[in-house]
């Protein structure tokens, strides 16, 4: 590795090493070629373009899908002492001209521009006038339109290619299931780059999947644990946003909604709130997420299914970005999996589309109901083999018991098909536990054969029984109906008796607990550091408000508990920490050892 590259990873972003492959990343683009990199959320994708653009003469051109996103780049760069800008519809005129100005006199290293900026034959023309770096092409799945979030401006990203041919060009992504890999590649014209695929395990992040019962207490619950730290509760939709909101709020939880039918000014405001206060929990629908990259996000808690493994990877990506431990947790019921089928079927997509969707929406709920390592199950979407069980997600730390539910699947079917198949799990399983309904007697259930020979397992087990047995595909849930259950040519294998049914034993319900309130930003700290770490914060809370810059811009928590743990005396032992270069350094590193004097 060539020391200019190293030199200035310690110098500007003060980092001491290279992370996973980044060294040969910047290694490849600085010397002019193309790249392809595929790297988990958080895996530190920026600096593979951000560090060639120092590197390189000229100026980087970066395309990016998401204002906040910019903004919050910019500022980080800046603080660095790097000339960073970003060109988007939020600049006005004067702004936007003044940009330009710096762009075509080499006054900068690096632009970040929205693609429909890009493609304007006005910045194309700014563009043949200026000397440029490089192209890097962030969020890179926006090309591919099975990707969760096409966006068809990047279809004509090639014409970067076209232009400019000697050009070096890196495309980023953190989403990336073989065949979408390959749609960016062709999309793009990047079959000829170096393809760089890091593992998208992601170690600091525990996942968990509870069956549903009650979201909301479960979710409170959950949130018990995680008092005073930001996070995001996904949710279906707009209504849920608002109600599970509220419904925190009166639970003593600090949540802020965010969905995409708020007024724009509210949603802006609540973002910016999650960025810059420390311990908000923002409810949300996946409206929210593309392009935050607070690093302090402890936790992602999905309470509806995402429609697939990989927009849940990415949405649980965010959390923990700092490498510090975070959870992903989800509470999930058969009513999901009715729910999604029937968005599904009752879109206006075409047939292949739909298809697609499906078998997404399948694997997820595989994922679900699996009782192997999850972070197994996870990678092996990715096409990753993932070789011990990782000993840290819920089916590593209490291993699921089975049961031969072979008996009990069989009831289960029959009573479907006695019913007529046209009612939901609800009904079926009353009537199999010989429950007295209006319903039942209504629809004279209470004579058919399999009334009553349920009673063996309660309505949880049954619930469960259901559950696994439409993942697995021997029920279908008929999406255009009310959520009926229905034979599939699958369910031969059961009622024939050809082989065993094993399904996963629900855990049992766990008692409202209030796990020990816990804070990962001091975990791990001696408390004689502790007054010390509050008062760089207190400290790191005045610059970023006097900067109106989210605090993490400053200083991430990690870099404050190394201040406070080495407690160093000088700059010179001030710079040796990791996270400051020799720019914060200059910026901040007397106030920093003023308050370490203090204190
Ligand atoms: P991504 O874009 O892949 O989601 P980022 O580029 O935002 O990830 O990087 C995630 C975090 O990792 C950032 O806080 C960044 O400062 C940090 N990081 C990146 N590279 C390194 C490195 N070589 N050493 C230490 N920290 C790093
Ligand atoms: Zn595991």
């Amino acid at each position: 590795m060539s020391s200019p590259a190293l030199d200035t990873l310690r110098r500007v972003f003060g980092h001491t090493a290279f992370r996973g492959p980044q060294a040969e990343i910047v290694e490849h683009v600085a010397g002019g070629g193309d790249a392809l990199v595929l790297m988990p959320t958080s895996g530190g994708k920026s600096l593979c373009y951000q560090l060639p653009a120092l590197l390189r003469p000229g100026c980087a051109i970066v395309v990016s899908p998401l204002i906040a996103l910019m903004q919050d780049q910019v500022d980080a760069l800046r603080q660095l002492g790097v000339a960073a800008a970003c060109l988007n519809s939020a600049l006005d005129a004067d702004a936007a001209s003044e940009v330009e100005r710096q762009l075509r006199e080499g006054a900068l290293d690096l632009l970040y521009v929205a693609p429909e900026r890009l493609l304007t034959p006005r910045f194309l023309s700014l563009l043949e006038r200026s000397d440029i770096a490089l192209f890097a092409i962030d969020e890179a799945h926006c090309v591919s339109q099975w990707g969760h979030d096409f966006r068809p401006e990047y279809r004509q990203l090639t014409l970067l290619h076209e232009r400019w041919p000697d050009i070096p060009r890196i495309a980023l992504t953190a989403t990336a299931d073989p065949p979408t890999q390959r749609e960016i590649a062709e999309r793009l014209q990047l079959e000829d780059a170096r393809h760089f695929t890091s593992t998208f395990d992601r170690p600091n992040i525990r996942y968990t999947v509870v069956q549903k019962d009650n979201a909301r207490r479960q979710l409170l619950d959950f949130l018990r644990g995680h008092a005073n730290e930001a996070g995001i509760v996904y949710a279906l939709s707009r209504r849920k946003v608002e109600e599970t909101a509220a419904f925190l709020r009166e639970n003593g939880v600090n949540a802020l909604p965010y969905h995409a039918g708020m007024p724009a000014e509210v949603r802006a405001a609540n973002q910016h709130r999650f960025l810059r206060e420390d311990g908000i929990v923002m409810v949300a629908t996946i409206a929210f997420g593309m392009g935050i990259d607070k690093p302090d996000v402890r936790f992602v808690a999905h309470i509806d299914l995402p429609k697939s493994i990989e927009g849940y990877t990415q949405e649980t990506g965010r959390a923990g970005r700092d490498g510090e431990p975070a959870e992903a947790w989800m509470t999930y019921g058969l009513g999901d999996v009715v729910q999604l089928g029937q968005m599904i079927a009752q879109s206006d997509s075409d047939e292949a589309r739909k298809r697609v969707e499906q078998r997404k929406l399948d694997a997820l709920v595989g994922y679900c109901e699996s009782m192997a390592c999850r972070r197994q199950v996870l990678l092996a979407n990715f096409g990753e083999t993932y070789p011990p069980p990782c000993g840290h997600c819920d089916n590593c730390l209490t291993p699921p018991e089975s049961w031969d539910a072979s008996l009990a699947a069989q009831k289960a079917l029959s009573c479907v098909y006695r019913s007529g198949q046209r009612f939901g799990a609800g009904h079926v399983i009353d009537i199999l536990r010989g429950a007295t309904s209006e319903r039942i007697r209504q629809f004279g259930h209470d004579a058919l054969s399999t009334y009553g020979i349920g009673t063996e397992l309660d309505v949880r087990a049954w619930r469960g029984v259901f559950r696994q047995l439409v993942a697995g595909g021997w029920l279908a849930v008929d999406v255009d109906g009310h959520g009926s259950l229905r034979l599939t040519p699958k369910s031969a294998e059961i009622l024939k008796d050809t082989q065993p049914v094993m399904l996963r034993r629900e855990a049992p319900r766990k008692p409202g607990r209030a796990s020990a309130a816990r804070n990962t930003a001091t975990t791990g700290l001696d408390p004689g550091s502790l007054p010390r770490f509050e008062a760089l914060r207190e400290l790191r809370t005045r610059l970023a408000r006097e900067q109106s810059v989210p605090p993490y811009v400053i200083f991430h928590d990690r870099t404050l508990r190394e201040i406070a743990t080495l407690h160093p005396a000088s700059l010179g032992e001030l710079a040796e920490i990791g996270g400051i270069g020799s720019s914060k350094l200059e910026r901040y590193g007397d106030a920093v050892l003023e308050v370490l004097a203090e204190t």
